[in-house]
């Protein structure tokens, strides 16, 4: 399905990568049964890992090319061919401009170098360098990188991140090392705080001198939002102006005369508007999948970035991969001279806060690598100058699906900085992501944000009610069974473009997890608000989605509209019911509720409670750990009554205990009888959105399997054994 060089390579890659998605906790991991009891190392199977794992691949892949000098698989060995396919494709994806701006600087910067005499591999590493020289914009959060006026101070600091985050990528891509000494260099001359006599001086490689300029007047002859095009003659003006302080001389004087031997570099394409990425450019080169866990990759590096001092990324043989330009001045030694080497404490010369020095054999990457888990701990480091600075050091062991090992991440925090770094409004700007991954519309952090202010108002204004619609997609589960998990993909985005074409402008559709999606509807009442979501309804239901033939989708709808009291809460939870409903009666409807509903409903399950069923026990209750983590607070349960996982979701566990045997009835002292037990996880309303930790309330039911001689001895059994597993979650 991806029709991507080499296949194999890339199928494993998008398989490991895809398999769970960032913030999408309703995802059930299908854990295999007999796996949990020896795969501690799935533990650490965490968002994190998981792009780190992602980018480990990129990086077998590129070895795997440049190893390969038969075939054409790399430009020159500067840069494996699928690599760069794929990166650029998760550029384009996110922001096509940005494709855009960097194809129109390797023009320039290669018909500059051309024109000084350049050719071979010299000038194809300029080209790669001026292709990926954004590269790292994959990563910037949305509500910076498309902000339509200007940036703040922090977040001018915070886009700045880019550049660390993209020489991190090509590091470990094995992308060859000039291109990342010129990207670096003809960034850093740019830098606000950057330092400008350094890049002034001779050491500066002359490609990046050359990219500095191409970059700069491909970016003057664009129109952006906030400025005009600007004319060549203008630019050249500029350039004089700068030339010695701003700009290499030589190369603008070179500029001039290639341009008038030669004509002006765009003149077959004239300049377009760059409005923020929302150019429809060429087609992208990868698919939706594919880019997603490149943008998975970056926005990770981008988070690391931010919020920690420093970190480097070891591969299965433990040589250095990346390291980190934090790392460089935390630890002051430079990229050159750490790839490629063979890590060891030595080198970094730890030691614990007595000056005692730690050997790699009880080092904590030592534990974290043996034991599968992310591992904490202080110590200090040595500077290459010589002084020990004290780290927070989290070891972050990387082992794929089939439990290889893959390599191990160091992430450090300076702890004489700790805390005072950057302002507490700087750190929460980084993480603020109001986009969901996959689909790009809000997610559910911005859909609870948004909720609240409508709350608000409501209460200053009760004459305005607003309304909320509840969709989730029928028999979704079937979809992913029947035509796997991309298709499944394919359709919640498709959902997502579709919902946000039905709705109006000051409407807002988000991804609340999983299948479900909210629209928020200012100043809609319920029978509007009932109406919409018909009109969702019907046109799903008229429409192929998911690009897969004979495919038909439907969704369950359930809508309440503000009422007097409301928390954001209650009103989610008043749609969430109605939803329900809507599936109870079969599906592909949409049902409403109020407060008065519900009354009324109360009284009418009271009249009809029907007598208890003597072979289901049923209890529940309420515990706090992410729904990922259920299988693992089970393991021991599961390993002391030696029961049978025959199903294991984040949703739904299935546990049999002891086995059915007709012969137990004639036995003296009989075995309590077997049981099969039910656990359903469903998050309580309170969870918090960035957090994996939420709220479970487990619902537990216990049936008897085979024969037992009477009901009491079951319900008593089942009343044992639940209490027993509501210890293994400190439920309360
Ligand atoms: P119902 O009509 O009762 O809603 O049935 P359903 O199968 O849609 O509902 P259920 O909640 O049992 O299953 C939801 C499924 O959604 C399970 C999971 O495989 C799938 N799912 C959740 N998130 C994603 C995702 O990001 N991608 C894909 N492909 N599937 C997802
Ligand atoms: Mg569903
Ligand atoms: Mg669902």
């Amino acid at each position: 399905m991806l029709a991507v060089s080499p296949p194999l390579t890339r199928t494993q890659l998008m398989t490991a990568v895809l398999e769970a998605p960032p913030q999408m906790p309703s995802r059930p991991r299908s854990v295999a049964a007999p796996a949990l009891a020896e795969t501690p190392r799935q533990r650490a199977s965490s968002e994190s890992s998981q792009a780190l794992l992602g980018l480990l691949r990129l990086s077998k892949i590129a070895a795997a090319d440049l190893a390969d000098s038969s075939i054409e698989l790399t430009l020159d060995g500067v840069i494996s061919k699928s690599v760069l396919r794929s990166l650029l494709g998760g550029l384009h994806h996110r922001d096509v401009a940005t494709v855009r701006h960097s194809r129109r600087v390797a023009l320039v910067a290669v018909g500059l170098a051309h024109h000084l005499g350049w050719d071979g591999r010299q000038l194809r590493i300029l080209e790669v360098a001026s292709l990926l020289h954004d590269i790292g914009k994959i990563g910037i959060p949305d509500n910076v990188l498309y902000k339509p006026g200007k940036l703040s101070p922090d977040e001018i600091e915070l886009m700045a991140l880019h550049y660390g985050v993209g020489s991190d990528v090509l590091q470990a891509c094995r992308v060859d090392p000039l291109v990342l000494e010129i990207i670096d260099q003809s960034q850093r001359a740019y830098s606000p705080g950057g330092e400008s006599s350094r890049s002034l001086g001779r050491e500066i490689h002359m490609g990046a001198r050359i990219l500095a300029v191409a970059d700069a007047y491909e970016s003057l002859c664009t129109e952006q939002v906030y400025r005009q095009a600007k004319s060549h003659d203008e630019i050249m003006k500029l350039f004089t102006e700068g030339s010695g302080t701003q700009f290499d001389g030589n190369v603008v004087s070179a500029l001039a005369r290639w341009v008038q031997q030669d004509g002006l570099p765009f003149a077959a394409q004239p300049s377009e508007i760059n409005d923020g990425g929302r150019l429809r450019g060429g087609k992208c080169p990868i698919d939706d999948h594919e880019a997603m866990s490149i943008r998975q990759i970056f926005t990770y590096l981008f988070t690391l970035e931010g919020l920690y001092d420093g970190f480097h990324l070891l591969d299965a043989d433990r040589n250095f991969l990346i390291w980190s330009r934090g790392a460089d001045s935390l630890l002051g030694r430079r990229i050159q001279d750490m790839r490629g080497q063979p890590w060891s404490c030595r080198l970094l010369g730890y030691r614990d806060f007595q000056g005692q020095a730690i050997h790699d054999d009880d080092c904590p990457l030592r534990q974290a690598m043996d034991s599968g888990r992310t591992t904490m701990s202080q110590m200090e480091a040595l500077r290459a100058d010589g002084p020990p600075v004290r780290l927070e050091l989290q070891a972050i062991p990387l082992y794929d699906d089939d439990d290889v090992f893959q390599g191990v991440a160091e992430v450090f925090r300076d702890l004489a900085r700790s805390g005072g770094k950057r302002p507490q409004e700087f750190r929460e700007l980084k993480l603020k992501a109001t986009r969901d991954a996959l689909t790009n519309v809000a997610n559910r952090g911005e859909l609870e944000t948004q909720l609240t202010a409508l709350v608000g108002e409501f209460v200053r204004n009760p004459n305005e009610p607003f309304s909320v619609i509840f969709a989730d997609a029928d028999h979704f589960k079937r979809v992913n069974d029947t035509y796997g998990h991309q298709v499944g993909d394919q359709v919640l985005i498709d959902l997502a473009k579709l919902f946000t074409r039905e709705t109006y402008s000051g409407e807002l559709v988000g991804r609340y997890g999983g299948e479900e999606f909210v629209v928020l509807c200012p100043g809609t009442d319920l029978e509007q608000a009932v109406r919409r979501a018909e009109r969702l309804r019907s046109t799903l239901q008229d429409t192929k989605i998911g690009g897969v033939e004979r495919l038909k989708i439907t969704a369950s709808f359930g809508v309440a509209q503000s009422e007097p009291g409301d928390s954001v809460e209650s009103v989610l939870r008043r749609a969430d019911k109605a939803l329900y409903t809507a599936k109870e009666k079969g599906r592909n409807r949409t049902c409403s509720l109020t407060n008065a509903d519900m009354l009324q409903e109360g009284r009418v399950q009271q009249a009809v409670a029907k007598p208890a069923d003597p072979w289901l026990y049923s209890s529940g209750f309420n515990a706090v750990v992410g729904s990922e983590m259920v299988v693992y607070k089970l393991g021991g349960f599961v390993s002391d009554y030696e029961a049978l996982l025959p199903e294991v979701t984040t949703e739904r566990v299935i546990m049999r205990i002891g086995s059915p045997s007709w012969f137990s009835r004639f036995s003296w002292n009989p075995e309590p009888p077997p049981v099969e037990i039910e656990l359903i996880m469903a998050g309580l309303a309170d969870r918090r959105a960035n957090s994996n930790l939420q709220r479970l309330h487990i619902s537990v039911n216990v049936r008897p399997r085979g024969w037992v001689r009477d009901s009491q001895t079951f319900q008593d059994r089942a009343h044992t054994l639940v209490n027993e597993l509501k210890q293994y979650f400190a439920a309360d």
